[in-house]
């Protein structure tokens, strides 16, 4: 029987069923975490800068019981392949693959000094695998969710201990997990509220909720996931990275969110040609952020879809994280009579999300799937979300 009546109980006991099968009890409980959408604010997190994400609907969900010989062994029904290692041995790398984003979170936990132990684990999910809708931090924060609940670190009860598991998730997949990710997608896996976007200063840590109910005005979000796989743990997301920290270090500033929207231009002519792009677009994507937050305060849609637009070609021509499905999904969906559209996500691939009249969200999807199959893309797959809730207990 689920706890949430807004999941599918279904769909939350699945978890629950394939760890009695594998484990031969049942487990203590059902925790999940959800995935998540970026509105705006790409590739700002890792400059200290702002970012506005939504909890997905989708959510990874982890059976969890404990063990008590120092042992993880934890079964993901998506790759169909049960991992187990001790707790000591866990380390940078070790275990390779997926198993390691889990791995790391009770790492990173020993390593804040919490005293965890053993875990069974199985994991089931309907968030897209490698989609940019964060499907590494779902599995991380559910991991975590469960880890603070059965050994007792009392790591969900306020947003500052949440904050806490989300920089111990976010150790675990830089450090364990191997992927330079900034600490967006923990914080929106733990920290968000449903019914609003989070807006997350990622140089202070603090974040404030904003009502987000497309609904309400006759709008929703369609999100695109083009199928095209990202690959973040390659070279591209590092490069921008490294790039970022290199004009912050010409320019001696800590991050690039010292940087004022208002010695933009003075700013660029201090730096080398090919930073110049770069800077420009973390600089005036913050102030993006800022401007979409007032508009939602302020009910203006029209205004926020300028914003994911100008966001896109930020993202396409200044960072040039995107790539051709993705420019289509987003042309597709204007085309349709989106107020705007933007790649969300690391990019190269991934998915992107259009703010639309409710009416047309049929017409949009259509619209999308005809383009990608004028270009011989792949099928890409369409769905409308809401802004849902935090990781918790399920069961
Ligand atoms: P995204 O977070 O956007 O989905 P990432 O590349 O950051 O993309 O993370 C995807 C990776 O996370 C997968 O390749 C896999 O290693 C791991 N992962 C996520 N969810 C699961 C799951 N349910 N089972 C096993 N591994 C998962
Ligand atoms: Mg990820």
């Amino acid at each position: 029987v689920s706890a949430r009546p807004d999941l599918d109980s279904c769909f939350v006991s699945a978890a629950a069923v394939t760890f009695t099968e594998l484990v031969g009890r049942p487990a203590t409980g059902v925790w999940s975490a959800p995935g998540r959408v970026n509105l705006i604010g790409e590739h700002t997190d890792y400059n200290g800068g702002l970012v506005l994400p939504i909890a997905l609907p989708h959510r990874t969900t982890a059976a969890v019981s404990r063990r008590t010989d120092g042992l993880l062994r934890v079964h993901s029904v998506q790759v169909g392949e049960t991992v187990t290692i001790a707790l000591d041995d866990i380390g940078p790398g070790r275990p390779p693959g997926w198993s390691g984003y889990v791995a790391g979170v009770l790492w990173a936990l020993r390593a804040d000094g919490f005293d965890v132990g053993g875990l069974d684990v199985v994991v089931d999910s309907d968030v897209p695998l490698g989609a940019g809708l964060s499907s590494s931090a779902a599995l991380e924060c559910a991991v975590g969710a469960a880890a603070s609940d059965l050994f007792e670190l009392g790591l969900l009860g306020d947003d500052r201990a949440r904050a806490r598991l989300a920089a111990a998730c976010v150790r675990a997949e830089n450090e364990i997990a191997g992927a330079a990710t900034g600490g967006m997608d923990q914080a929106a896996a733990l920290r968000c509220r449903a019914g609003h976007a989070l807006l997350l200063d990622c140089r202070s840590g603090e974040v404030e909720q904003v009502p987000f109910d497309l609904s309400a005005s006759g709008h929703a979000l369609l999100v695109t996931d083009t199928r095209t796989p990202h690959a973040l743990v390659d070279g591209q997301y590092a490069r921008r990275r490294a790039a970022c920290e290199r004009a912050a270090a010409a320019l001696a500033v800590a991050s690039l969110r010292e940087v004022p929207a208002s010695e933009l231009a003075s700013t660029l002519a201090k730096l080398e040609e090919e930073l110049r792009p770069r800077v420009r677009h973390v600089v005036t994507e913050i102030e993006r952020v800022s401007a979409a937050v007032a508009a939602l305060r302020a009910g203006d849609l029209v205004a926020v879809g300028r914003l994911l637009d100008a966001s896109h070609t930020s993202l396409r021509d200044d960072y040039e994280v995107s790539c051709p499905q993705l420019d289509v999904s987003v042309e597709a969906a204007r085309a349709a009579g989106a107020l705007g559209a933007r790649m969300t996500g690391g990019g190269f691939g991934g998915s992107s999300i259009a703010l639309i009249p409710a009416g047309v969200v049929e017409e949009a999807e259509h619209g999308i799937r005809a383009a990608f199959a004028r270009h011989g893309f792949r099928e890409p797959r369409c769905f409308a979300v809401t802004a849902g809730s935090a990781a918790g207990r399920d069961i």
